[in-house]
């Protein structure tokens, strides 16, 4: 099944530049695909417009087969989205805060929550207020996770991630893949998040999404530019 399938869409902010022109894009169950682009290519645009936040201003956009729509529930559901700039209640213990994502998203699986919990070595019992942003970040990552869901998008994940957490994400990552036959979209800005192991890499720049076919020229490249 499609889970995610833009097709010839444009977009412009109102009062701002061009961001989309016939940009083309398909992820299907059991596919992990990483999106990479530089601040300002699009990523957080693209990703708002699979929340129904942004309409494309044509071209179809669709979510596991049906247009993307914010009032559509099993499309909300289905789609279990860590964006960065969701911000995690600050006046709680984690161990609250999941009890009220349970509340919030009655789809959050206790037994997959635990393993993240073990996995990421969550303290439950601390305060929110009292976690740096990366142990903030992994909380709410956990909970995310934890969902089950058909579609995982991950907002530009590793930048606040430590490389040891990034590995756990990754082999995580690719269990759900087998075990759910789940697609995950990783949104990224950091060239370490290409990796060999990766079955699909695409860039966002000039407007469109565009495949990889050259990692290590790509690499080179990007290394360049900074
Ligand atoms: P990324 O997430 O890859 O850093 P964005 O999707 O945030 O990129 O931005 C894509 C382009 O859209 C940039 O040129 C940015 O300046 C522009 N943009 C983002 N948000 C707005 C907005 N609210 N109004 C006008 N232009 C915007």
């Amino acid at each position: 099944m499609s889970l995610i399938r833009a097709k010839n869409i444009n977009y412009t902010y109102p009062r701002g530049e061009k961001t989309f022109e016939n940009l083309n894009f398909e992820l299907k169950e059991g596919e992990i695909k990483v999106l990479f682009g530089k601040n300002g290519s699009g990523k957080s645009t693209f990703i708002q417009m699979l929340l129904g936040y942004r309409t494309p201003v044509s071209g179809e956009l669709s979510l596991f087969n049906e247009p993307v729509s914010r009032d559509n529930i099993d499309q909300r559901r289905n789609m279990a989205i860590v964006a960065h700039s969701f911000q995690i209640p600050q006046n709680m213990d984690v161990a609250t805060f999941y009890e009220h994502m349970f509340i919030w998203y009655d789809n959050t699986n206790k037994e997959r929550l635990n393993e993240l919990i073990n996995l990421f070595s969550i303290d439950i019992k601390r305060d929110i207020l009292s976690l740096s942003t990366g142990q903030a970040r992994k909380v709410l990552l956990c909970a995310i996770l934890a969902r089950d869901c058909n579609l995982y998008v991950l907002d530009e994940m590793s930048a606040v991630l430590d490389p040891q957490s990034r590995h756990i994400l990754m082999d995580y990552l690719y269990k759900l893949k087998e075990e759910r036959n789940a697609g995950i979209l990783i949104a990224t800005n950091i060239t370490e998040d290409l990796e060999e192991k990766i079955d699909y890499m695409y860039t966002i720049e000039n407007m469109q999404i565009k495949e990889i076919d050259d990692l290590i020229a790509f690499k080179e490249k990007m290394n360049e530019d900074r």
